[in-house]
Protein backbone atom coordinates (compact mmCIF):
# COMPACT_ATOMS: atom_id res chain seq x y z
CA UNK A 1 0.00 0.00 0.00
CA UNK A 2 1.62 3.60 -0.85
CA UNK A 3 -0.09 6.69 0.94
CA UNK A 4 -2.42 8.64 -1.98
CA UNK A 5 -0.17 11.32 -2.19
CA UNK A 6 2.51 8.99 -4.45
CA UNK A 7 -0.20 8.66 -6.85
CA UNK A 8 1.39 9.78 -10.25
CA UNK A 9 0.30 11.29 -13.68
CA UNK A 10 1.58 8.05 -15.19
CA UNK A 11 -0.99 5.93 -12.98
CA UNK A 12 -3.97 7.55 -13.99
CA UNK A 13 -2.89 8.43 -17.54
CA UNK A 14 -5.86 5.78 -18.33
CA UNK A 15 -8.56 6.66 -16.00
CA UNK A 16 -11.63 7.62 -17.73
CA UNK A 17 -13.96 6.70 -14.39
CA UNK A 18 -13.65 7.42 -10.68
CA UNK A 19 -15.93 5.34 -7.84
CA UNK A 20 -16.81 6.77 -4.85
CA UNK A 21 -18.29 4.77 -1.67
CA UNK A 22 -20.88 6.59 -0.10
CA UNK A 23 -21.22 6.52 3.54
CA UNK A 24 -17.79 7.41 5.39
CA UNK A 25 -16.12 8.27 2.01
CA UNK A 26 -18.38 11.29 0.44
CA UNK A 27 -21.62 11.30 3.07
CA UNK A 28 -20.83 10.82 7.15
CA UNK A 29 -21.78 7.75 8.06
CA UNK A 30 -25.46 7.68 9.78
CA UNK A 31 -28.58 6.75 8.77
CA UNK A 32 -31.69 6.43 11.47
CA UNK A 33 -34.89 5.41 10.65
CA UNK A 34 -38.36 5.34 12.67
CA UNK A 35 -41.88 3.70 12.47
CA UNK A 36 -44.34 4.40 14.08
CA UNK A 37 -47.98 2.27 13.28
CA UNK A 38 -51.70 2.35 14.07
CA UNK A 39 -54.26 -0.80 12.76
CA UNK A 40 -54.23 1.71 9.35
CA UNK A 41 -51.15 3.95 9.33
CA UNK A 42 -47.75 4.03 9.15
CA UNK A 43 -45.27 7.08 9.48
CA UNK A 44 -41.90 6.45 8.82
CA UNK A 45 -39.62 8.89 10.12
CA UNK A 46 -35.59 8.51 8.20
CA UNK A 47 -32.64 10.67 9.24
CA UNK A 48 -29.82 10.49 6.75
CA UNK A 49 -26.84 13.01 6.03
CA UNK A 50 -27.09 15.59 3.15
CA UNK A 51 -23.97 15.78 0.90
CA UNK A 52 -21.65 18.38 2.37
CA UNK A 53 -21.27 21.37 -0.19
CA UNK A 54 -17.58 21.67 -0.35
CA UNK A 55 -17.81 17.65 -1.37
CA UNK A 56 -20.71 18.61 -3.97
CA UNK A 57 -18.54 21.76 -5.15
CA UNK A 58 -15.65 19.21 -6.09
CA UNK A 59 -17.56 16.21 -7.84
CA UNK A 60 -18.77 18.69 -9.87
CA UNK A 61 -15.49 19.99 -10.66
CA UNK A 62 -13.84 16.66 -10.88
CA UNK A 63 -16.73 15.19 -13.05
CA UNK A 64 -15.07 17.87 -15.58
CA UNK A 65 -12.08 15.22 -16.12
CA UNK A 66 -13.86 11.83 -15.70
CA UNK A 67 -17.07 9.97 -15.38
CA UNK A 68 -18.19 9.61 -11.99
CA UNK A 69 -19.83 6.65 -10.11
CA UNK A 70 -21.72 6.72 -6.86
CA UNK A 71 -22.05 3.00 -5.38
CA UNK A 72 -24.16 1.87 -3.05
CA UNK A 73 -26.46 -0.56 -1.09
CA UNK A 74 -29.28 2.64 -0.52
CA UNK A 75 -31.62 2.82 -2.97
CA UNK A 76 -31.39 5.33 -5.90
CA UNK A 77 -33.94 7.32 -4.60
CA UNK A 78 -32.33 7.86 -1.64
CA UNK A 79 -29.08 8.93 -3.68
CA UNK A 80 -30.93 11.08 -6.91
CA UNK A 81 -31.94 13.41 -3.38
CA UNK A 82 -28.41 13.53 -1.87
CA UNK A 83 -26.77 13.51 -5.51
CA UNK A 84 -29.57 15.48 -7.11
CA UNK A 85 -26.90 18.13 -8.05
CA UNK A 86 -24.08 15.96 -9.76
CA UNK A 87 -26.66 15.00 -12.18
CA UNK A 88 -26.83 14.30 -15.36
CA UNK A 89 -23.74 14.02 -17.12
CA UNK A 90 -20.55 12.03 -16.73
CA UNK A 91 -22.78 10.54 -13.86
CA UNK A 92 -24.17 7.29 -12.20
CA UNK A 93 -25.57 6.36 -9.08
CA UNK A 94 -25.37 2.85 -8.73
CA UNK A 95 -28.20 1.25 -6.23
CA UNK A 96 -28.54 -1.74 -4.10
CA UNK A 97 -25.56 -2.90 -4.97
CA UNK A 98 -25.68 -3.01 -8.60
CA UNK A 99 -29.19 -3.81 -8.94
CA UNK A 100 -30.60 -0.59 -10.21
CA UNK A 101 -27.98 2.28 -12.14
CA UNK A 102 -29.33 5.52 -12.12
CA UNK A 103 -27.30 7.38 -15.62
CA UNK A 104 -27.84 9.14 -18.94
CA UNK A 105 -31.65 9.52 -18.01
CA UNK A 106 -32.36 6.34 -17.31
CA UNK A 107 -32.74 3.97 -14.36
CA UNK A 108 -31.49 0.36 -15.52
CA UNK A 109 -31.87 -2.67 -13.64
CA UNK A 110 -28.82 -4.63 -14.12
CA UNK A 111 -29.80 -7.76 -11.97
CA UNK A 112 -33.11 -10.11 -12.34
CA UNK A 113 -34.19 -12.49 -9.61
CA UNK A 114 -36.05 -16.06 -10.50
CA UNK A 115 -38.87 -16.68 -8.57
CA UNK A 116 -37.29 -18.61 -6.03
CA UNK A 117 -35.15 -15.97 -5.08
CA UNK A 118 -38.06 -13.71 -4.95
CA UNK A 119 -39.82 -15.92 -2.07
CA UNK A 120 -37.40 -16.28 -0.21
CA UNK A 121 -36.81 -12.18 -0.31
CA UNK A 122 -40.74 -12.00 0.39
CA UNK A 123 -40.17 -15.05 3.55
CA UNK A 124 -37.37 -13.06 5.03
CA UNK A 125 -39.16 -9.87 4.87
CA UNK A 126 -42.08 -11.37 6.65
CA UNK A 127 -40.41 -13.35 9.34
CA UNK A 128 -38.03 -10.31 10.16
CA UNK A 129 -41.49 -7.88 10.18
CA UNK A 130 -42.78 -10.41 12.94
CA UNK A 131 -39.78 -10.63 14.66
CA UNK A 132 -39.68 -6.62 15.02
CA UNK A 133 -43.31 -6.68 16.15
CA UNK A 134 -43.15 -9.84 18.89
CA UNK A 135 -40.35 -8.27 20.21
CA UNK A 136 -41.38 -4.43 20.18
CA UNK A 137 -38.41 -3.23 19.06
CA UNK A 138 -38.38 0.01 17.38
CA UNK A 139 -36.17 -1.59 14.03
CA UNK A 140 -37.36 -1.07 10.46
CA UNK A 141 -36.64 -1.50 6.98
CA UNK A 142 -35.10 0.89 4.76
CA UNK A 143 -37.21 1.66 1.67
CA UNK A 144 -36.16 -0.29 -1.04
CA UNK A 145 -36.73 -2.52 -4.20
CA UNK A 146 -35.28 -5.41 -3.57
CA UNK A 147 -32.54 -5.57 -0.87
CA UNK A 148 -33.82 -5.80 2.51
CA UNK A 149 -32.37 -3.28 5.00
CA UNK A 150 -33.16 -3.99 8.49
CA UNK A 151 -32.11 -1.62 10.85
CA UNK A 152 -31.31 -2.86 14.27
CA UNK A 153 -29.52 -1.49 17.53
CA UNK A 154 -26.99 -4.30 17.55
CA UNK A 155 -25.44 -7.26 15.52
CA UNK A 156 -28.99 -9.37 16.39
CA UNK A 157 -27.96 -13.10 16.56
CA UNK A 158 -31.78 -13.71 16.06
CA UNK A 159 -31.29 -12.12 12.66
CA UNK A 160 -28.97 -14.25 11.31
CA UNK A 161 -30.97 -17.62 12.86
CA UNK A 162 -34.05 -16.29 10.91
CA UNK A 163 -31.84 -15.74 7.56
CA UNK A 164 -31.01 -19.09 7.88
CA UNK A 165 -33.94 -20.57 8.66
CA UNK A 166 -35.48 -19.51 4.91
CA UNK A 167 -32.68 -19.85 3.30
CA UNK A 168 -30.86 -23.32 4.69
CA UNK A 169 -28.48 -22.93 1.30
CA UNK A 170 -27.02 -19.93 2.55
CA UNK A 171 -27.65 -17.72 -0.73
CA UNK A 172 -28.24 -14.64 0.74
CA UNK A 173 -25.26 -13.07 2.97
CA UNK A 174 -26.22 -11.15 5.66
CA UNK A 175 -23.99 -8.39 6.22
CA UNK A 176 -24.25 -6.00 9.47
CA UNK A 177 -22.99 -2.69 8.79
CA UNK A 178 -23.07 -0.84 12.14
CA UNK A 179 -26.46 0.33 12.11
CA UNK A 180 -28.21 -2.71 10.18
CA UNK A 181 -28.28 -5.73 8.20
CA UNK A 182 -27.88 -6.24 4.73
CA UNK A 183 -29.46 -9.21 3.44
CA UNK A 184 -28.42 -9.99 -0.42
CA UNK A 185 -28.04 -12.63 -2.86
CA UNK A 186 -24.23 -13.75 -2.74
CA UNK A 187 -23.68 -13.10 -6.30
CA UNK A 188 -23.77 -9.13 -5.63
CA UNK A 189 -21.56 -6.73 -4.37
CA UNK A 190 -19.79 -3.40 -5.36
CA UNK A 191 -17.62 -5.20 -7.53
CA UNK A 192 -20.10 -6.64 -9.73
CA UNK A 193 -21.81 -3.32 -9.37
CA UNK A 194 -18.42 -1.92 -10.94
CA UNK A 195 -18.50 -4.19 -13.36
CA UNK A 196 -22.18 -3.69 -14.72
CA UNK A 197 -21.93 -0.16 -14.73
CA UNK A 198 -18.91 -0.38 -16.97
CA UNK A 199 -20.24 -2.92 -19.40
CA UNK A 200 -23.24 -0.37 -19.99
CA UNK A 201 -20.74 2.57 -20.61
CA UNK A 202 -18.45 0.49 -22.40
CA UNK A 203 -15.63 1.60 -20.34
CA UNK A 204 -12.39 -1.45 -19.49
CA UNK A 205 -12.17 -2.00 -15.64
CA UNK A 206 -8.26 -0.73 -16.20
CA UNK A 207 -9.52 2.39 -16.80
CA UNK A 208 -11.13 2.60 -13.25
CA UNK A 209 -10.39 3.97 -9.63
CA UNK A 210 -12.57 2.54 -6.89
CA UNK A 211 -12.18 4.39 -3.05
CA UNK A 212 -14.24 2.76 -0.11
CA UNK A 213 -13.66 2.16 3.48
CA UNK A 214 -15.06 -1.15 4.38
CA UNK A 215 -15.38 -4.84 4.27
CA UNK A 216 -17.90 -4.32 1.76
CA UNK A 217 -15.97 -2.12 -0.61
CA UNK A 218 -13.13 -4.82 -1.11
CA UNK A 219 -14.91 -6.44 -4.29
CA UNK A 220 -15.50 -3.07 -5.70
CA UNK A 221 -11.25 -1.74 -4.79
CA UNK A 222 -9.58 -5.04 -5.76
CA UNK A 223 -12.37 -5.02 -8.96
CA UNK A 224 -10.94 -1.50 -10.05
CA UNK A 225 -8.00 -0.59 -12.16
CA UNK A 226 -6.67 1.29 -8.95
CA UNK A 227 -8.15 0.71 -5.27
CA UNK A 228 -8.35 3.59 -2.97
CA UNK A 229 -9.12 2.82 0.71
CA UNK A 230 -9.75 5.29 3.65
CA UNK A 231 -9.04 2.60 6.05
CA UNK A 232 -6.39 0.93 5.64
CA UNK A 233 -6.44 -1.01 9.20
CA UNK A 234 -10.15 -2.27 7.59
CA UNK A 235 -9.28 -2.32 4.22
CA UNK A 236 -6.36 -3.29 2.23
CA UNK A 237 -5.80 -1.49 -1.50
CA UNK A 238 -3.13 -0.29 -3.94
CA UNK A 239 -3.24 2.98 -1.78
CA UNK A 240 -4.55 4.85 1.20
CA UNK A 241 -5.08 8.18 2.37
CA UNK A 242 -3.61 9.88 5.50
CA UNK A 243 -6.75 10.74 7.76
CA UNK A 244 -5.48 14.21 6.74
CA UNK A 245 -9.74 14.90 6.26
CA UNK A 246 -12.87 14.02 7.90
CA UNK A 247 -14.02 12.44 4.94
CA UNK A 248 -11.56 10.50 2.89
CA UNK A 249 -12.97 11.28 -0.64
CA UNK A 250 -11.02 14.44 -0.38
CA UNK A 251 -8.20 13.44 -0.58
CA UNK A 252 -8.68 11.44 -3.53
CA UNK A 253 -10.52 14.10 -5.24
CA UNK A 254 -7.51 17.04 -4.56
CA UNK A 255 -4.75 14.60 -5.52
CA UNK A 256 -6.77 13.76 -9.23
CA UNK A 257 -7.49 17.39 -9.55
CA UNK A 258 -4.13 18.40 -8.75
CA UNK A 259 -2.62 16.19 -11.44
CA UNK A 260 -5.07 17.28 -13.76
CA UNK A 261 -3.88 20.82 -13.40
MG1 LIG B 1 -18.18 1.77 2.82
Amino acid sequence: MKPITELTRDDIKDVKLVCFDVDGVTIKKGTQIKVEETPETQTMTIRTRLLAREMRDKLIELKKHYFIAINSGRSTIYLKDVFNELLWDNVALIGEVGIFTLAKGELVQHEKFDEKALAKMRNIRSELEKYADTTRISEAFEPKQFLITFHTRFDDKNVHEIVKKIDPESEFAVIWSGEAFDILPRRLNKGTALVSLCKYLDVDLSQTIAIGNGNNDRDMTETAGIGVTTEPKVLRSDFYTTGSQHLGGFELIDKLLELNR
